[in-house]
């Protein structure tokens, strides 16, 4: 069933900035609640979310990087927001190197359900997806619940590779 959540307001997932303040968002992504700071556009309206001049983007990795190859998303402050969804690799560094030097803004990862709801989210630290749902699953992802150094006390989603190379204490995550 091909369902566009767009159309059922009551479904749609509020969408969290993963850090503080309130800024103006455009989400690319259909199914996320809109509010005065938050705003949907369609891929295919590229332009009237540039005209949107958002302090924030949020979509996938492949829209973000269409923008990016275009430059022209010149009024972000903040961030972008990269969605990976259940079952989905996770953003690549060559992406998030990318985000950084053409927006000048760091990429927060941002883990989703089917549904658009946050299962895990990249805090400042950029060390892994804290889990903010007890349903976090991925495959190849483990969960880590040494100290996080932005403080926030919840256990984290973490590419093995990464893990593995920083020495620290592995614990798996059961499904
Ligand atoms: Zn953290």
């Amino acid at each position: 069933m091909n369902l566009d959540l767009t159309w059922m307001p009551g479904l749609a997932a509020p969408f969290v900035y993963p850090s503080a303040g309130n800024p103006r968002v455009a989400v690319l992504q259909p199914g996320f609640r809109e509010t005065r700071q938050v705003r949907y556009f369609a891929s295919i309206d590229e332009e009237a979310a540039i005209r949107f001049a958002p302090e924030v983007l949020a979509g996938t990795a492949i829209q973000l990087r269409r923008i990016a190859t275009r430059s022209r998303a010149t009024t972000l402050r903040n961030a972008v927001v990269v969605f990976t969804w259940e079952g989905e690799p996770g953003l690549a560094e060559y992406d998030r190197e990318m985000f950084w030097d053409v927006f000048g803004v760091p990429a927060f990862e941002q883990y989703l359900s089917r549904r658009n709801r946050l299962i895990a989210s990249e805090c400042d630290a950029h060390e892994g997806l804290h889990i903010r749902t007890s349903s976090a699953r991925r495959e190849g992802w483990i969960g880590d619940a040494s100290p996080c150094a932005c403080g926030d006390a919840r256990p984290r989603l973490m590419p093995r590779p990464k893990l593995i190379a920083a020495g620290l204490k592995l614990c798996e995550q059961r499904p």
